[in-house]
This record gives structure tokens, sequence and C-alpha cells, in this order.
């Protein structure tokens, strides 16, 4: 573990964060492992507040509570594997994408990723191909794109 990066060690933290939720939650060691991608041993060690270091705790904590559009771009920043960070992004802040038909200009703008089309008016967001980046709720001009907590 010591030979981790500094982003490594923050997304240490945040998977720390996830799996307690998930535990809280009920799941067993064996089902976080499979969201957060880490061993069982690891997620063993997230639980017992073990590892990673209260300061690395603290870094991934801010980040908890930053608005949902600027952390997943952070967290997405921290790792090359998209499903990863799209689970964090899940359970850190238990958010979904939704489209505002009322207030989109139909600019196009936020149809540079895959996951969003336009098809007469009306914007799709294909949640499979969709990582939570956050990226389109920054580049839409009229905020039409929006993280929401899910029910
Ligand atoms: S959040 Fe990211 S991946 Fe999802 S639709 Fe927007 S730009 Fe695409
Ligand atoms: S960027 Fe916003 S306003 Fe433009 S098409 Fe997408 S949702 Fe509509």
């Amino acid at each position: 573990m010591s030979c981790e990066t500094m982003p490594e060690h923050i997304l240490s933290g945040i998977k720390a964060i996830v799996a307690m939720k998930l535990r809280r939650k009920g799941m067993i060691q064996r089902e976080i492992a499979k969201i957060i991608k880490s061993d069982r041993s690891i997620v063993s060690h997230y639980l017992s507040g073990r590892y990673p270091k209260r300061k690395i705790l603290n870094v991934a904590k801010t980040i908890e509570d930053l608005p949902p559009n600027y952390g997943s771009k952070l967290i997405h920043s921290l790792t090359d594997d998209k499903n990863l960070a799209k689970n964090l992004i899940k359970e850190l802040y238990g958010v979904k994408l939704i489209w505002n038909e009322k207030s989109c200009i139909a600019c196009g703008s936020c149809l540079v990723c895959v996951a969003l089309t336009l098809d007469n008016f009306k914007l799709k967001i294909d949640e499979n191909s969709c990582y939570l980046c956050g990226s389109c709720t920054l580049q839409c001009p009229t905020n039409s794109l929006k993280f929401v907590k899910e029910e």
C-alpha cells in the first residue's frame, strides 16, 4: 500500500467511505468488493478503519461534500476505470442524471458524449453509456442537464 501515488491514496479514501456506506446498507464484504473493485482483504481494512490514514479520509470526505458534478469530475480524474468511477459516484452522491425538456434550447453542445442523443427535440440519456462524469452538466448553457438525488 505504501507505494501508491497520491491519486491512488485519495481513491482509496473514497473507496473506504463508499465501502462503509454499502456496509450500512447491509451489503456483505464480497458484494462491496465487487462494486468498489478491490480485494476482500482491502475491504476488510476499509471497514475496520485500519486503512487508509485519517488525513486521506479527510480529503475523501471533502470530495464527498463537493457539488456532485464537480466531485464526479474529480473522481474520474483519479482513475482510468470509468465503470469504477461510476460506481463510486453513484454510491458517494446517490445521484442520477436528468434532462429538463422545458429549459433545453436544443443547442447540441452536450452531444459530444455518446450517451446523449437528440431526436426530434427530445434528449435521450443512455444510462448504460453514461459514466456520470458530470461534463454535460457543466457544459449545458441552460442548466438543463443536472444530477439529482435518487429516490
Ligand atoms: S454525465 Fe458524462 S457520461 Fe453522462 S451523459 Fe453527461 S457527459 Fe456523458
Ligand atoms: S447542452 Fe443543454 S441546452 Fe444544449 S441540447 Fe444539451 S441539454 Fe439542451
